[in-house]
C-alpha cells in the first residue's frame, strides 16, 4: 500500500510503499536527504516525523536524545509529514551496473590494498566526492567501498581496501591481478557538504576512512580552494598511514591545509612527529577557536561515534555541520542494492 510523505513547510511530497524505507522512497523521487550507510548507524538521515504513524525497523539509540528518527529505518503506516535536518530536490541519481577491470593492485600498507580499476572503453562515471560503490560478489552478496579518486577522474576508480581476517572480499582483494574483472554498481551515498560554506573544514578519518577524504581533498585541490582545511588521520602505527607524498602535494595546492598524523604506537608517534593516541583524543587536544566548523568524519562506527561525542559535546560543534561516512560491515545489516 502506498502512502504520501510530505516535507514540512514545503509543497514537496512523494509516495512511499508500506514495505519501503522513507529514505529509499525520497531518493527515488529525487528528494536528496543526506545518507551514508542506510543501515541505521551513521545518523545522517535523521528527521523529525511530525505527523502520522510509522514502523521502526531498527531503534536508533540517539532517538530519545534528539527526538528524531532515521529515515532509512522507518516505513510508513499512514501518510506522514517529515522534517529532515537537510534536504533538497534534484534529478534522481542514476545508478549503473558495470564490469570493471583491475589494472593495478598495490599494497599501500601491510593491510591495505590500493585497487585501481578501469571502466569499459568510452564509459565514464558520474559521482560526488564521498560516494561509494557496491562490489557484487557471487551469490549476489555486496560489499561497499568509497571511491578514493576525485569525480573529475571519471574513467577509472581507485579503492582502498583494508584486509579483514576471514573477510570475503578483502581477502580476495589481496590476490586480484591486472585483467581480473569485478561487477560493481554505483554511485551510492549522499553526504551533503555545503557547496558555499567557506568555514574551516575539518576532516577526521581512521584507516581506510582516508579514501573518501582523499576524493574530497583532490577535488578541492583541483578547485584551488582557499578554505582552511585540517586533516586528522589515525592508524595503529606509522605503516598504516599511506600516500603521504600525495598529502604533501596538498600542502602546495591547498594554501590553508594542515595535516596532523595520529598513531597509537608511541615510538612511531615520536618518529613521525604525530599525535600519540586516537583521533578523538587528537581532536580534543586540537580544540577549536570557533564552533563554526564543518566536519567530515569517516571510518569505523566506534571511531565516528567517539569523534562525534568529542566534537558535539566537548567542542560544541554544530550537529548539522557534522557529516559522516560510517564503514559498517555486511554483518551489521543487509546491504542495499539495485533491484
Ligand atoms: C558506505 C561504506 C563505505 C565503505 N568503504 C570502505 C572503504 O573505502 N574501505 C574499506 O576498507 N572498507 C570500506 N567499507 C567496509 C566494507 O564494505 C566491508 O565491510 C569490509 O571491507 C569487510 O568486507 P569483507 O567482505 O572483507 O568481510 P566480511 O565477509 O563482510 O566479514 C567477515 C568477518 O569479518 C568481520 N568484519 C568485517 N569488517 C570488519 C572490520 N572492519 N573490523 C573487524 N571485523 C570486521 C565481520 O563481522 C565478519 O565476521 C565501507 C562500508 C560502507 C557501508
Amino acid at each position: 500500500m502506498s502512502h504520501l510523505i510530505r516535507i514540512a513547510d514545503s509543497e514537496v511530497s512523494f509516495p512511499c510503499e508500506s514495505d519501503q524505507s522513507i529514505l529509499d522512497a525520497a531518493l527515488k523521487a529525487g528528494v536528496q536527504i543526506p545518507y551514508s550507510c542506510k543501515k541505521g548507524v551513521c545518523g545522517n538521515c535523521a528527521a523529525h516525523i511530525e505527523q502520522g504513524k510509522f514502523q521502526r525497523i531498527r531503534i536508533w539509540p540517539d532517538a530519545q536524545l534528539t527526538g528524531q528518527e532515521l529515515l532509512c529505518q522507518c516505513r510508513p503506516q499512514t501518510d506522514l509529514v517529515i522534517k529532515p535536518t537537510q534536504w533538497h530536490q534534484s534529478i534522481p541519481t542514476e545508478t549503473k551496473k558495470l564490469q570493471v577491470k583491475v589494472y593495478r593492485n598495490v599494497a599501500a600498507a601491510p593491510d591495505v590494498s590500493l585497487l585501481h580499476l578501469r571502466l569499459p572503453a568510452g564509459q565514464r562515471i558520474k559521482f560526488r566526492a564521498g560516494q561509494y560503490l557496491n562490489i557484487v560478489l557471487p551469490g549476489e552478496q555486496r560489499r561497499s567501498y568509497s571511491m578514493a579518486n576525485p569525480p573529475h577522474e571519471s574513467d577509472a576508480i581507485q579503492l582502498h581496501v583494508r584486509h579483514v581476517e576471514g573477510g570475503v572480499f578483502s581477502e580476495m582483494a589481496r590476490h586480484l591481478n591486472p585483467g581480473d574483472v569485478l561487477d560493481v554498481e554505483l554511485p551510492f551515498g549522499h553526504v551533503q557538504l555545503s557547496q558555499d560554506d567557506q568555514s574551516h573544514l575539518l576532516c577526521v578519518c581512521g584507516g581506510t576512512g582516508f579514501a573518501p577524504v582523499k576524493s574530497l581533498l583532490d577535488e578541492l585541490a583541483k578547485q584551488k580552494s582557499q578554505r582552511q582545511i585540517t586533516l586528522l588521520w589515525g592508524a595503529k602505527d606509522a605503516a598504516g598511514l599511506y600516500l603521504l607524498d600525495h598529502i604533501a602535494r596538498w600542502r602546495k595546492s591547498l594554501p590553508r591545509f594542515k595535516f596532523q598524523a595520529v598513531v597509537e604506537t608511541e615510538s612511531d608517534a615520536l618518529t613521525l612527529g604525530a599525535f600519540h593516541g586516537r583521533v578523538d583524543g587528537a581532536l580534543l587536544a586540537l580544540g577549536s577557536e570557533s564552533t563554526d566548523l564543518e566536519v567530515y568524519c569517516c571510518g569505523s562506527p566506534n571511531m565516528v561515534s567517539a569523534v562525534k561525542k568529542v566534537g558535539l559535546n566537548a567542542l560544541g560543534l554544530q550537529a548539522d555541520k557534522f557529516h559522516s561516512d560510517v564503514f559498517v560491515t555486511s554483518q551489521t545489516a543487509g546491504a542495499h542494492h539495485l533491484s
